[in-house]
C-alpha cells in the first residue's frame, strides 16, 4: 500500500469495507426493505405536472420549508419540537455523529443492529460498542447495554424501533431505563413506524437527551432520501449546523411534499405490507427446519437449517429473488437470511423458490 495513503488514511477507515449494494436487475428484489408498489397512473400524472414547474437552474430552498410543513402535518410532529431533515436518515446519523465527535467519543448501540451506526461512528473518529442481544429472541439485554453505558459514556446512543435486522421492537420500559440513564442522546431510530403501532414521538420532551429519527424510505419513498430527526429545539439547533446547506434537493421536496399530500395511497400500500407480512410469517413457520422471528418491519428475519443459509441464499438467486445473507455477518445470525415484504407474488415465489431449495 503506498505510504502517503497510510499515512492519511486512519486504520480505521482502511479496515471498512464500501457499503455494498448488490446488482439486482431484473429479480425479484427483497433485500433491502423497499415498499414493491408504484403510484396508480392518475397520481403519478399529478406529480409529473408538479415537476414541470420546477427550476433546476435555481438552488433548493435550503430549510425545505414546505416538506417540513407537509412532514409537520402528516407526522403530527408538534411545534414545540424542532424538525431536521436528512438526505436519508443516513446523512442525519452523520450529521448527530459530526455534531457530537471529540477524541474518545463513542457510540453505543447493539448487536446485531443496523449497520451505519457503526460505519458512521467510525469514519467521525469515534469508537463503537454493539451490545449483544439476548441469543433466542433478539430482545435487549438492558443490564448489559446499561453496563456498556457506563464504562463507555457514550455520546450517542442509538436503538431501532423496531430492529434491523431482527425486526423486533425493544421492551418500552427497558428504553426508558436507557433513557433516563444515558449519559448524552439516545437516538430512537423509527425507521419501520409505518409497520408498528408503537413510537416515542408522543414522548418527546420527556427527557431533554431524547431524539427520534425517521425516514420516509420504508413508506414507499426509498428513492427520494429523506430522513426526519425530531427533538427538543436547542439540540437540533446545534446539529443543523454540521447539515450542507442544500441538502435535500428541489425534486425529492417537492416529490416529497406532493406524496404526504396523498398519504392515503402510501398508508393503503402499508396496510398490504402489513398484510402480507402475517401471510409471509405463516408460511415460514409452516416449513420444516425454518424459523422465522416475529416481526414489527417491513422484513423478517428467519434461520434457515444448520450450515445451508448461504447455499439456500445462492439457490434462491439463481430462481430469481435477492434476500439478504446474514449468515457470518455476526455471531448470533449465524444460519439467518431477512427477507424483505414484496407484493404477493413475490412472496408467493420467493416460499416456492425456498420450498425446492429445502
Ligand atoms: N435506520 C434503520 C434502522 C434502517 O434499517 C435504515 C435503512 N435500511 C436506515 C436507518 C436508513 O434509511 P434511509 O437512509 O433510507 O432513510
Amino acid at each position: 500500500m503506498p505510504k502517503l495513503l497510510e499515512r492519511l488514511v486512519r486504520p480505521q477507515i482502511r479496515a471498512l469495507a464500501a457499503y455494498h449494494v448488490p446488482d439486482a436487475a431484473g429479480i425479484i428484489k427483497l433485500d433491502a426493505m423497499e415498499n414493491p408498489y408504484t403510484w396508480p397512473e392518475e397520481l403519478r400524472r399529478d406529480w409529473l405536472r408538479v415537476l414541470e414547474n420546477i427550476s433546476l437552474n435555481r438552488y433548493p430552498d435550503p430549510r425545505a420549508s414546505d416538506l417540513q410543513a407537509a412532514l409537520r402535518e402528516s407526522m403530527g410532529i408538534p411545534d414545540s419540537m424542532g424538525l431536521l431533515l436528512g438526505n436519508g436518515s443516513d446523512e442525519l446519523i452523520q450529521m448527530l455523529m459530526l455534531a457530537v465527535a471529540q477524541r474518545g467519543c463513542s457510540v453505543v448501540s447493539v448487536a446485531p443492529g443496523f449497520v451505519m451506526y457503526r460505519m458512521i461512528a467510525l469514519s467521525a473518529a469515534s469508537e463503537y460498542v454493539g451490545v449483544p442481544l439476548h441469543a433466542g429472541d433478539f430482545s435487549l439485554d438492558l443490564p448489559a447495554v446499561l453496563a456498556a453505558m457506563a464504562k463507555e459514556q457514550p455520546a450517542i446512543t442509538f436503538l431501532a424501533y423496531p430492529n434491523n435486522p431482527t425486526g423486533n421492537l425493544f421492551d418500552s420500559d427497558a428504553l426508558v431505563r436507557i433513557i433516563e440513564a444515558a449519559p448524552g442522546l439516545v437516538v430512537i431510530d423509527e425507521a419501520y413506524a409505518p409497520f408498528t403501532d408503537r413510537s416515542f414521538l408522543p414522548h418527546l420532551g420527556r427527557w431533554p437527551n431524547l431524539l427520534v429519527m425517521r425516514t420516509l424510505s420504508k413508506m414507499g419513498l426509498a428513492g427520494l432520501r429523506i430522513g426526519y430527526l425530531v427533538g427538543p429545539r436547542d439540540w437540533l439547533t446545534e446539529i443543523d449546523k454540521i447539515r450542507l446547506p442544500y441538502n435535500i434537493n428541489v425534486l425529492t421536496q417537492a416529490s416529497a411534499a406532493f406524496a404526504l399530500h396523498h398519504r392515503d395511497v402510501l398508508d393503503r400500500q402499508t396496510r398490504l405490507i402489513r398484510e402480507e407480512r402475517s401471510r409471509l410469517f405463516a408460511a415460514l413457520a409452516g416449513l420444516e427446519g425454518i424459523h422465522p422471528y416475529p416481526s414489527d418491519a417491513n422484513f423478517i428475519l428467519a434461520r434457515m437449517p444448520v450450515g445451508r443459509a448461504a447455499e439456500i441464499f445462492e439457490t434462491l438467486l439463481s430462481a430469481g429473488v435477492l434476500v439478504k445473507n446474514l449468515d457470518g455477518s455476526q455471531p448470533l445470525l449465524e444460519d439467518c437470511l431477512r427477507v424483505t415484504v414484496g407484493r404477493p407474488q413475490e412472496n408467493d415465489a420467493f416460499l416456492a423458490a425456498l420450498e425446492s431449495a429445502l
